[in-house]
């Protein structure tokens, strides 16, 4: 199978299959990394928070101790300076937020206690702050604490740390993250493409395909690959369709050259008539009984050629139909009165069962056209005998059989006798004139009116026609 997948590139399957997957993979990769990425600020904020808070503890028990608070607070501060990872500075405020002891590392810090911190101190309220120094620019964390004594503001706590760690770490993260990133690009880019153009490159081979099938080589067929996905599906469709393709040229063709048969043998015929009539001169009498039979003859051409123009329009859907609620009883019961005659001429007794009151939706010339088809053949195919018609319905049909007592049609032919030209045995309509038009033309009109016929025959015994018709609920 080849796999050339062409065209445009804006305009490729491909290609967008490819652009959307990184799209949606750029996305999908850009919020799990944000997400992992503020998850771990979080958590490294908590930790700072955690550390920051413990070590005011520490402070608050001191500060509820009363005396040599200042001493101890000194001596705090010299151990927590020399820190190599977090030192933090701190300050102590008294009830009043006169500062009682500032660490050297906060002076330099040049914080300025803000409006909402006194307000949450005044509530007991502790506050978490991330400010930037103003003069190394770095970010701090800094978390005040109110110290209550006896119900009363005993002092205020505020204990701060640099964040540099935090940003060290964050900054790593992140360009881990964004190598993975690229990296991950990368593959997924190439893999999508391959994916891509994996699953894209049976269409290039269908194309191809479809394309070089013309009505010269319809027996030709896509090859599926067995995988039983959707473009095997496709090819499956699309083989049905050149299959149908194919099964309509042919009896295309095969109508065609039925037709110029049918046509050309009595045309012969004519002519050799006419030329046997012209041999030698000939009395009035000898020549008006030759033109009264080719006029006969003609009369049975015009009908053919118009059955056969009849069925072409059928074939290509331009046979108008024209459809209205009608009584099928009434209608019938109309065909098979004008047909009497005929009967009694060839001693055939024509029985009409009493026909129930039904209506259905139906082109009132085509349907007398099926049924004159239908009791036609009963007449001509029956030697003395009758001619049975019932009319019986149920809750969505109407049925109307025609049982003749005629020579009947062998089992092995009666799946053929709706086929065009298909005459059982030709020399049985040979008097009748038929040409085997009748049945395709009533079975058309059956199917149009969404109806069937079928058959039930027996050979010497007699033949059933009968039709079934969706019955018209207003
Ligand atoms: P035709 O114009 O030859 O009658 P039809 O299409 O009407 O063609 O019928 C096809 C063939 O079916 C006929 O040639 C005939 O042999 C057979 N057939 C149709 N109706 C009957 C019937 N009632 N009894 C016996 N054979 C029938």
């Amino acid at each position: 199978m080849s796999s050339k997948i062409g065209g445009k590139l804006y305009r490729r399957t491909d290609i967008k299959l490819t652009l959307w997957y990184v799209f949606t993979f750029i996305l999908s990769t850009l919020i799990i990394c944000g997400f992992l990425y503020f998850r771990l600020k979080h958590q490294l904020i908590k930790e700072i928070d955690q550390f920051l808070l413990d070590e005011t503890m520490e402070m608050e028990r001191v500060l509820l101790q009363a005396s040599r608070e200042i001493h101890f607070l000194m001596r705090f501060e010299d151990e927590v300076m020399g820190r190599k990872y977090y030192p933090f500075f701190f300050q102590v405020l008294n009830g009043e937020g006169a500062p009682l002891y500032t660490s050297k590392g906060f002076r330099e810090l040049g914080y300025v206690v803000s409006e909402e911190v006194l307000a949450n101190v005044m509530r007991g309220k502790e506050t978490r702050e991330r400010f930037i120094s103003s003069n190394r620019r770095t970010p701090y964390r800094l978390i005040t604490t109110p110290v209550y004594k006896d119900g009363t503001l005993h002092g205020i706590i505020q204990v701060g740390t640099h964040l540099r760690f935090v940003r060290k770490n964050l900054v790593h993260f992140r360009n881990n993250l964004l190598a993975a990133l690229l990296i991950m690009l990368a593959l997924g880019t190439l893999g999508g493409w391959v994916l891509a153009r994996r699953s894209l490159s049976p269409v290039g081979y269908i194309a191809s395909k479809t394309r070089s099938i013309t009505p010269e080589n319809l027996s030709e067929r896509l090859q599926a690959r067995g995988t039983g996905d959707e473009m095997d599906q496709l090819i499956h469709t699309i083989n049905g369709m050149i299959a149908r393709l194919e099964d309509s040229f042919k009896r295309m063709a095969e109508f065609t050259a039925d037709a110029s048969h049918e046509l050309k043998t009595p045309i012969c015929a004519l002519k050799g008539e006419a030329e046997v009539l012209l041999s030698k001169p000939r009395s009035p009498e000898e020549y008006q009984e030759g033109l009264t039979h080719f006029i006969e003859q003609f009369e049975h051409l015009n009908r053919m050629i118009n059955n056969l123009i009849l069925l072409s329009k059928f074939d290509s859907r331009q046979a108008e139909m024209n459809i209205t609620p009608l009584r099928l009883d009434l209608l019938l019961k109309d065909i098979v009165n004008l047909f009497r005659i005929l009967a009694e001429q060839k001693e055939i007794e024509l029985i009409m069962e009493p026909f129930q009151e039904v209506k259905v939706r139906g082109d009132k010339i085509r349907l007398q056209q099926l049924f004159t088809n239908l009791i036609d053949n009963a007449i001509k195919f029956t030697q003395k005998g009758t001619i049975q018609v019932t009319l019986e319905k149920d809750k969505k049909y109407v049925t109307v059989k025609i049982k003749d007592t005629g020579m009947g049609i062998p089992r092995e032919e009666q799946a053929n006798i709706f086929k065009r030209f298909y005459r059982v045995d030709k020399s049985r309509s040979k008097d009748t004139g038929g040409v085997g038009l009748g049945l395709s033309i009533a079975q058309w009109i059956a199917h149009a009116h969404h109806g069937r016929i079928e058959v039930d025959s027996e050979l010497n015994k007699g033949s059933t026609f009968t039709l079934y018709l969706p019955i018209y609920k207003a």
